[in-house]
C-alpha cells in the first residue's frame, strides 16, 4: 500500500522547560542550537499510522530530531545522524539533537510486535558492548583466548561504540515511531509518510 503525505497539527509543548525560544533562523545567526519542544495538537484516530490497521494501544513519543544537510530538522535516526557527523568532519560526537515532538500514538497489534522485537534487538546490541570483555576475560582465565586479536579491537571500536551503540538507537527510536516524517518546516504541522486509512480517519476527525 502506498503511503500518503498526511499532515497534523502541532504546538508548543505545555509544561515543559524549554531551554530556548522556537527559532531556528536566529540561532544560525549567533551560532547557538535552538532547542525546540512541540507535541501533537491534534488527537489521533485509532488507528495505526503504519498499517492503516484498528489500534491496541496508545504510547507515549518522543521523537528526536536533529538538523538535517538542508538544515531543516529531520527525524533522528542515530544512525543517519552518525553518518552526518562524520561526513562533515563535525567533531562532535552522536546526534546533536535541536529538538523534539512528543505525542501519544495509536499503535496496531503488528506495530506491537515490531516493536518489541525492534527493542529485543536493541537491548542485545546494547548488552553486547560491556559483556564483550567479560565473555573475553573469562576465556583468558580458561586458556581458550591466548591474546586479544587486532579485529577483535576493531569489533569493539569503531564496531560497537559508536556503530553497535548507534544502530541500536536507531532501532529502539524505530520501534516507537513506526513511521517516517519529512523534515520540519513549521511549528505548526508535521508531514508524515502514513497509511491511506490512517490519512482518511484522520481527514474524517478534522472535518
Ligand atoms: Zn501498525
Amino acid at each position: 500500500m502506498r503511503k500518503v503525505d498526511t499532515t497534523i497539527a502541532l504546538r508548543r509543548e505545555r509544561g515543559k522547560i524549554v531551554l530556548r525560544e522556537f527559532e531556528w533562523s536566529t540561532a544560525d545567526a549567533i551560532g547557538a542550537p535552538a532547542r525546540f519542544a512541540l507535541e501533537l495538537a491534534q488527537p489521533l484516530p485509532d488507528r495505526c499510522a503504519r498499517h492503516g490497521r484498528p489500534a491496541v494501544r496508545h504510547i507515549d513519543t518522543e521523537m528526536r530530531m536533529h538538523t538535517g544537510f538542508n538544515g531543516s530538522p529531520v527525524e533522528t535516526s542515530w544512525w543517519s545522524s552518525f553518518l552526518e557527523s562524520w561526513l562533515t568532519h563535525d567533531p562532535s560526537w552522536g546526534p546533536s539533537t535541536v529538538g523534539e515532538v512528543s505525542g501519544r500514538r495509536p499503535m496496531c497489534a503488528r506495530c506491537m510486535r515490531q516493536r518489541a522485537i525492534l527493542h529485543g534487538i536493541a537491548y542485545c546490541l546494547g548488552l553486547a558492548g560491556p559483556l564483550a570483555p567479560v565473555v573475553l576475560f573469562l576465556a583468558a582465565q580458561a586458556g581458550v583466548l591466548q591474546s586479544v586479536s587486532m579485529p577483535l579491537i576493531l569489533a569493539f571500536f569503531p564496531g560497537w561504540l559508536p556503530g553497535g551503540l548507534a544502530v541500536a538507537l536507531t532501532l529502539y527510536a524505530r520501534g516507537n515511531s513506526p513511521v517516517r516524517a519529512r523534515p520540519l518546516t513549521s511549528a505548526s504541522a508535521m508531514t508524515i509518510r502514513a497509511h491511506p486509512a490512517f490519512a482518511e480517519a484522520l481527514a474524517a476527525r478534522c472535518r
